[in-house]
């Protein structure tokens, strides 16, 4: 059968009207900024305090793209005596991001809490090399990093909590004996006295 003049411009009609009536999928961005997941991967970040220069997540990259470097340095004893420790003072900390691919296994695998996901994702450069954020740059994202979800009301306790809160107790409990032993001591010091006069 023939085609009927103009029912292809019916029909592109009727699509734009009904795209029209619907919500729109897409975003002025930059003007509209997204409403990203709480989970979003955008940037990683470094809480230098944390780092031990491990070395797990460097390994574990598969993509081989955090560059760390570090000296050893000797820590005094604490008390008269004591043994002279050693520990890893971090000299370089580096990501490079053209080449990560962002599998989120080095925030996985540190042991000790100190890489994050960010969701900020405006950092394109025209320059390849600028994509490499050392320690500073990563530690700048740490201001970005969300405030990690509340725990299930119905939730066991963390053990890190558990223990603190065991620890307090017993500081707490040790205070109040030598609190209690002192005042014992002052009173039998003051009966002392009573009956020697
Ligand atoms: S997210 Fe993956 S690829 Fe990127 S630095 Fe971490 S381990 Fe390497
Ligand atoms: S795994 Fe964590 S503690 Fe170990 S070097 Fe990497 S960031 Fe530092």
């Amino acid at each position: 059968m023939a085609p009927v003049f103009g029912s292809g411009l019916a029909k592109g009609l009727a699509v734009t009207l009904r795209t029209m009536t619907r919500r729109s999928v897409t975003l002025q961005y930059p003007e509209a900024q997204p409403e990203l997941p709480p989970r979003t991967r955008g940037v990683i970040a470094l809480f230098e305090e944390n780092c031990t220069v491990c070395m797990l997540c460097a390994r574990e990259c598969p993509d081989w793209c955090i560059y760390i470097d570090s000296h050893k340095e000797t820590v005094p004893p604490a008390a008269p005596g004591g043994r002279e420790r050693s520990r890893n003072v971090l000299d370089r900390f580096a990501i490079d991001f053209s080449l990560c691919m962002y599998c989120g296994i080095c925030v996985e695998v540190c042991p000790f809490d100190a890489l994050f996901w960010s969701p900020e994702f405006e950092y394109a450069e025209t320059d390849i090399q600028e994509l490499t954020h050392e320690r500073d740059k990563l530690r700048e994202w740490m201001w970005t990093v969300p405030e990690p979800p509340a725990l299930d009301p119905r939730a066991e306790e963390p053990k890190e909590i558990a223990a603190a809160r065991k620890a307090a107790d017993k500081a707490a409990a040790q205070a109040h004996a030598a609190a209690e032993a002192e005042a014992a001591a002052q009173a039998e010091a003051a009966r002392r006295e009573e009956e020697g006069q």
